[in-house]
């Protein structure tokens, strides 16, 4: 049965003092998820990534010529689509973040997915509502891996469905991707948006994570990488693409986690 919003932290995060946590160890509060978790900026700059997008919808799937993805071409036969991650993108786990014991797994967040109800990132549901109605396909690809117990093929799926359904975007599985889905679909999302692109103009980019646009940004490489970044070469990165940004990538804040801090 599903709880809520319910949570109960290890510590009060609204206060800025280090507090115990459960094994008996100091921690102080995560400022990043206090941020997420308490201010009226993250609102507001969730709103305006999404309705920046709203506003750009009509001209990108207008113009034939265009994808989000650069090195995708003679695409203007192909019907729109737009990609789009879960977690800090479209789905909000602040409540996780403030409320699980670390060191971070993939079978907790799967866990507290399953019984809790999900928060929805403001302005999401509803430019999924008007992309879907302007007959622009919308895919879900989410670093989750695909199966965290061994009695199913991916029970992580339902969970990431589920999660979307209860942040107000109606989806089923043949939305949704997962990491290990398919063999060579691994946590490089780039295997799966070319996937997606063999049959569908990709016309907008959303996640939180230089990830969810282009590939080799972890400090350990992951096939097809053969080099790992650092903080130098994953800004290059971001600038090199700078004429994406707001005009068919959109990036949501994220100060809690992600490939930003694995690198040096
Ligand atoms: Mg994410």
């Amino acid at each position: 049965m599903k709880i809520g919003k319910l949570v109960v932290p290890l510590c009060l995060p609204f206060l800025l003092v280090a507090c115990t946590t459960q094994d008996g160890s100091e921690k102080s509060p995560d400022l990043g998820a206090l941020w997420v978790q308490n201010s009226a900026e993250y609102h507001a700059v969730s709103r305006q990534v999404y309705r920046t997008a709203s506003m750009a919808l009509p001209a990108l799937i207008a113009d034939k010529a265009w994808s989000a993805i650069p090195y995708q071409n003679n695409a203007e036969n192909l019907p729109p689509a737009i990609i789009m991650d879960i977690d800090q993108t479209v789905v909000n786990g602040i409540d996780f973040e403030l409320g699980y014991e670390r060191p971070f797994t993939s079978t907790k967040h799967d866990a507290w997915n399953d019984s809790h109800v999900a928060m929805p990132v403001p302005g999401a549901s509803e430019f999924v509502e008007l992309a879907r109605a302007s007959g622009v396909q919308v895919f879900f690809l989410t670093g989750r891996p695909c199966s965290t117990t061994a009695e199913s093929s991916c029970p992580p799926k339902s969970i990431a469905v589920q999660d979307l359904i209860e942040a107000g975007i109606p989806a089923d599985e043949a939305d949704v991707s997962l990491a290990g889905e398919q063999q060579d679909w691994g946590s490089e999302k780039k295997v799966r948006r070319d996937y997606i692109a063999r049959n569908h103009r990709v016309i907008m980019l959303f996640g939180d994570d230089l990830g969810d646009f282009v590939p080799c940004v972890r400090r350990s490489p992951v096939a097809p990488c053969e080099t790992g970044a650092t903080i130098a070469n994953r800004l290059a990165l971001a600038t090199e693409h700078d004429a994406y940004w707001g005009a068919g990538w959109y990036i949501l804040p994220n100060p809690m986690y992600g490939s930003w801090t694995t690198v040096k």
